[in-house]
């Protein structure tokens, strides 16, 4: 439950979740308000860290709050190896084991996530594999695979998208339905079940996978700096200190500049959004017109150019993008939150 004090509290009528940049892990809830100063809210599955606003039913809106963390919820339970299903069965129906290879995936990663499945017992003669959104129960997609021999393995894999657009951020689980001939079924899982063969969907994953810290003043967005204000956020960590693709993309450039030191641009894919990596150790593999997977490694922490210890200076510019007409804008919000679930 969400509390909140404020003036002009009477008339709110929800409150808007903005999370990380971008409108997909956008949650609303309504707010009830007891009086003019006090309200409250119930915190959402879906939210994550990020400002708040409050709305009136005529519209108005707030100013954003400063960011508010929000831990994210706890993981499904785990079946990455096959094993015999909870769901419905009929008498007759082949028997099945699933299993799902991760709880957490990411839009743009090379595999988001795999779901494997095996048949015994009675032959199937229709499979049909689902994959629903947790949050209502509506099937996104959809597989129907020919049937397998007795005993065979099968797997289907989703990379976080349908019909080439990201899916929002949320909870996803695989459904199987497997019939034999005479029309007896076996499914995988009670419908309402929010654990068997699911696994949270996340838009970003954290660039620097080791101990890591967001500095003091001097690191923010807008500091000042000799001529120019700070147009990004320094994340420090130990020299060599893994670096990854927040979000998967395009590679624009990859080049050496006196200050900024070895650095990468990705076009983040289905993000409008450019993600800029300074001071790399040692110049990324890429090359531009590369294509990059979300948590794919792209290099490692370092201080060339002109850095104080080693640290990511991380920078995202709205479109039309780096140098191109975009602007640069904070990055501490989405960092904050991609470091609550990554
Ligand atoms: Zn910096």
């Amino acid at each position: 439950m969400l509390k909140i004090t404020g003036t002009g509290l009477a008339s709110a009528n929800e409150v808007v979740f903005h999370g990380s940049f971008g409108r997909g892990d956008d949650e609303a809830v309504p707010v009830s308000s007891g009086s003019d100063r006090r309200a409250q809210a119930r915190v959402p599955m879906g939210a994550v860290t990020g400002p708040l606003t409050i709305a009136t039913s005529e519209g108005s809106e707030s100013t954003p709050t400063l960011p508010v963390a929000i831990l994210p919820p706890p993981p499904p339970a785990p079946n990455p190896v096959l094993s015999p299903v909870p769901g419905p069965h009929d008498a007759g129906a082949p028997d099945v084991e699933t299993g799902t290879s991760r709880t957490r995936a990411f839009v743009g990663a090379r595999k988001a996530v795999t779901f494997s499945y095996r048949v015994s017992g009675a032959a199937a003669s229709a499979l049909t594999v689902q994959l629903v959104r947790v949050s209502d129960g509506v099937p996104i997609v959809s597989w129907t695979p020919d049937p397998l021999a007795v005993g065979e393995v099968q797997s289907v894999s989703w990379d976080g998208r349908v019909d080439n657009v990201a899916a929002e951020p949320g909870r996803y689980a695989f459904r199987l339905t497997a019939a034999s001939a005479t029309g007896a079924s076996a499914q995988s899982a009670q419908t309402g079940d929010l654990e068997r063969d699911a696994f949270d969907l996340y838009d970003h994953i954290f660039p620097v996978r080791g101990k890591h810290d967001f500095g003091g003043e001097g690191a923010q967005f807008g500091a000042g700096r000799a001529g120019h204000s700070h147009q990004g956020h320094d994340v420090f960590a130990e020299c060599g200190a893994p670096m990854v693709a927040a979000r998967g993309g395009r590679v624009q450039f990859k080049q050496y500049h006196a200050a900024a030191g070895n650095y990468v641009v990705i076009d983040g894919a289905g993000t409008d959004v450019d993600y800029v990596y300074m001071h790399l150790a040692e110049p990324t593999p890429f090359r531009p017109g590369d294509r990059v997977y979300t948590g794919q490694p792209i290099g490692s922490v370092g201080e060339t150019g002109n850095a104080r210890g080693c640290h990511l200076h991380f920078e995202l510019w709205n479109k039309p993008g780096w140098y191109d007409g975009g602007k640069p804008f904070d990055p501490f919000p989405a960092l904050e939150a991609w470091d609550g679930w990554s």
